[in-house]
């Protein structure tokens, strides 16, 4: 790129309202952070183990039940350490002897890859499809425990959650990106699991697991059966959670963050709210790259392709580099592919927070730049 070209500006009435196009840790509405202020007194530097943020978790607790309209008998746990943490709590807490794991992308891998170095539970049983698409289970008598997830954020490839037939196995779910964004029904799950640094538009740190009966009881099966590092420990993570802690301190900011997520959704009528923000945002952006000459949608199989991490890839005479650098110097930030794959391609965060507007604006962005490399 020539340095003319590394200096473009981009037309200020063209720019999105705001430029955070990140996957995760997505954009944090304006609101949220002002609300925090507001009232972060209340919160902030305030014991854990007290009232005001007792209350706060009891709030994302109960959120989240009615959000995701689950049976009174499943419980929502949270845990410092984000996704890749409880991961490993998995390891020991809620795989007995063995696990499969459908692998369509860097971190549905990376889960397959803690289990598989776990030197006290059987190899996982891998179902792998090539990037861009989405493997399905099949029904496996020695499996426990069924990895989905259910939207690859690496790739923008989008999975339909079926437990798998003849099964009493547990369904656990990354949804990691999806949770807050996309449908899912209760009864096709056991452990639905995610952070808050992605739909729900808070930050890192945290996980938080919707877990049915089944799964609390195999918690505490396993609780019983096999050593595991209290950190790690799921069980001991359900009896903190029935008295709204959390075994260690958490950030608290990131739990207020998270309640003004659900709040507002369930404040706008529920999930379909939300569903269908980030459906309206993603539509747009897919329709634009097929009728442009030279981007495209990444996922080829239309029901596939992901409501809120979508990807673009782009004809060779576009370079993703090229776009991205001159995206960072006029403010629309992290719209990099996954670091690892090697595809031209762009990614786009549309969680439910953003207007359509500003996708709309995006799309606008993306063809000024590239009429003018
Ligand atoms: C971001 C992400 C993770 C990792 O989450 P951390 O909180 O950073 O550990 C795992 N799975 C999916 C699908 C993700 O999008």
């Amino acid at each position: 790129m020539t340095t003319d070209k590394a200096k473009l500006e981009i037309p200020k009435d063209l720019l999105p309202s705001d430029g955070r196009f990140g996957s995760g840790p997505s954009m944090v509405p304006k609101a949220s952070l002002e609300n925090l202020l507001a009232e972060a007194e209340k919160y902030m530097g305030n014991s854990h183990r007290k009232t005001n943020v007792k209350s706060l978790v009891a709030r994302l607790q109960n959120g989240c039940k009615e959000l995701f309209n689950l049976p009174t008998d499943w419980e929502i746990l949270l845990g410092n350490g984000g996704t890749t943490f409880l991961w490993d709590a998995f390891t020991f807490g809620a795989i007995k002897e063995q696990s499969q794991h459908l692998c369509f992308g860097e971190f549905s891998k990376r889960f397959a890859d803690a289990v598989a170095n776990t030197p006290h539970l059987d190899n996982p049983d891998i179902i792998e499809s090539e990037l861009g698409t989405c493997p399905v289970p099949v029904t496996n008598e020695n499996v426990d425990f069924y990895a989905f997830t259910q939207n690859e954020t690496s790739t923008g490839v989008a999975a339909e959650i079926i437990r798998p037939d003849n099964t009493d196995a547990l369904v656990g779910v990354d949804a990691t990106s999806a949770a807050g964004a996309m449908n899912w029904s209760a009864d096709q799950a056991d452990i639905y699991y995610f952070s808050l640094q992605k739909s729900f538009a808070a930050d890192g740190g945290l996980w938080v697991a919707c877990c049915s009966k089944p799964a609390l009881k195999r918690f505490e099966e396993l609780h019983n059966a096999r050593w595991c590092p209290v950190a790690l420990n799921l069980h001991l993570a359900h009896e903190n959670s029935l008295k709204q802690q959390i075994l260690n301190t958490p950030a608290i900011a990131t739990i207020y963050l998270a309640v003004q997520y659900v709040e507002r959704v369930l404040e706008n009528g529920g999930l379909s709210w939300a569903v269908n923000r980030s459906k309206a945002a993603s539509d747009y952006l897919y329709d634009w790259a097929e009728k442009s000459d030279w981007a495209n949608p990444f996922v080829k199989e239309e029901k596939e392709r992901s409501p809120i991490t979508a990807t673009i890839i782009l004809d060779n005479k576009i370079q993703s580099n090229d776009v991205i650098e001159i995206f960072e110097q006029n403010g629309i930030v992290d719209v990099n592919p996954y670091r690892k794959l090697n595809y031209n391609l762009l990614r786009f965060g549309l969680f439910p927070s953003r207007d359509v507007e500003d996708v709309e604006a995006l799309c606008a962005c993306l063809d000024f730049v590239a009429s003018n490399l």
